[in-house]
């Protein structure tokens, strides 16, 4: 009998295993992947790490949620500064003195607040859609150049029908910095984040290629408690409705040439190209191999969004109103479940940043443990 069963391999079960294990928990980890690490993880090809569910690039503030993870790894200094390319024409992310400058000839901050200003007029009131969130953030010139093709690619959805805290992930600075986070700490896993996870689930016993819905109560029957990192309407047999997500297809080509964007992200932000972003991924080890060598051939990653289906992989919950609520329902079933608890991105329905499920699973295990 296990004191733990723990459904998903990610950064929300990895990390939760390795603190009930180390309190002297049994624990089992189970996922229906063939792999560990969820989302996050990294497979190598051709000596560079590739990014399988997407470029995940580790930032925070949280200093608790730094140095844990530093325990399974060494951070490189990698400072993600995505391009974008709008038919042709290329613009530093996020906005910043750079990107005024090339979309307005601005020179100083105080032509670029001017601009600024004179753009976000249109807005009375509080911004009430991501549309009017970004307008009145950035003007209009950049809305429609550099975020309304690609958000509206990214979210099948119109601008304004979606929330305002989706583009408030995005620093506006007056400075040139090219820094697309604001954070204190920010880098890749060394030898990629599949390594790091292995370390993080080191000697704790791993069932891959497993699928707890399909088999709920043989899997119950093994423990004690259940950690469920699967999406909460799928444990519930979508009992009260789909929840909606986004889906993310990556068509990934090794090519026989060493650079071919010279940057680990470029975004496409026009609304014909039908990629979102490209993601070049030697380049988040600055275009070495685990020896320091150069690597001659490059691997990139064309994304595509779409709608979930069931059968897709879900990736980015939609937190709009009707999702949320039907959430709420959703999580108000979940807390008559005594012996399980729900947790991470599709547990709890979240777009959550990697540091903010690690710092919510750190948080989970001091209420559990204490
Ligand atoms: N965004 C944008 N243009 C860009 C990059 C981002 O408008 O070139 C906005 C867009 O609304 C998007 C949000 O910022 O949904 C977050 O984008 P990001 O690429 O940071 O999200 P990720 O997929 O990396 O979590």
């Amino acid at each position: 009998m296990y004191d733990y069963l723990i459904v998903g391999a990610g950064l929300y079960g990895s990390v939760f295993a390795r603190e009930a294990t180390d309190r002297g928990y049994k624990c089992l980890v189970i996922d229906k992947r063939g792999h560990i690490g969820g989302n996050v993880y990294t497979e190598r090809i051709e000596g560079i790490n590739v990014h399988k569910y997407g470029a995940h690039i580790f930032h925070t503030n949280n200093k608790r949620v730094w140095e844990y993870l530093s325990r399974f790894t060494t951070f490189n200094r990698f400072t993600n500064s995505p391009v974008a390319n709008y038919k042709g024409e290329l613009y530093s992310l996020p906005f910043n003195m750079y990107t005024f400058n090339k979309m307005w000839g601005v020179v100083t901050p105080e032509e670029a607040q001017r601009k600024i200003e004179e753009q976000r007029r249109e807005i009375k009131g509080e911004p009430r859609n991501l549309e009017e969130q970004a307008i009145s953030l950035v003007g209009r010139d950049i809305y429609e150049k550099l975020i309304k093709g690609y958000t509206e690619k990214q979210w099948g959805r119109a601008c304004k029908d979606l929330p305002s805290f989706i583009i408030k992930r995005l620093p506006v600075r007056l400075t040139f910095d090219n820094n697309y986070f604001n954070a204190l700490y920010q880098g890749i896993p060394v030898g990629g984040y599949t390594e790091m996870v292995e370390r993080i689930l080191d000697k704790i016993e791993v069932g891959l290629g497993e699928d707890y819905l399909s088999d709920k109560k043989k899997w119950d029957d093994l423990a004690e408690r259940v950690v469920y990192t699967g999406p909460i309407d799928a444990y519930f047999q979508y009992a009260l409705g789909y929840l909606e997500y986004r889906s993310v297809r990556f068509d990934t080509e090794v090519l026989d040439i060493s650079n071919f964007q010279g940057n680990a992200a470029v975004n496409y932000t026009d609304s014909q190209t039908p990629w979102t972003r490209i993601i070049e991924h030697k380049w988040f080890e600055f275009g070495k191999d685990g020896d320091g060598n150069d690597i001659p051939k490059t691997i990139i990653s064309k994304e595509y969004s779409s709608e979930w289906k069931p059968g897709d992989e879900p990736y980015y919950p939609v937190n709009d109103e009707r999702n949320s609520e039907l959430y709420r329902q959703y999580k108000a079933l979940a807390e008559t479940e005594d012996k399980v608890f729900f947790g991470g991105r599709l547990g709890e329905y979240k777009y959550y940043d990697m540091d903010a499920v690690v710092d919510a699973v750190l948080k989970k295990c001091d209420e559990v443990f204490s």
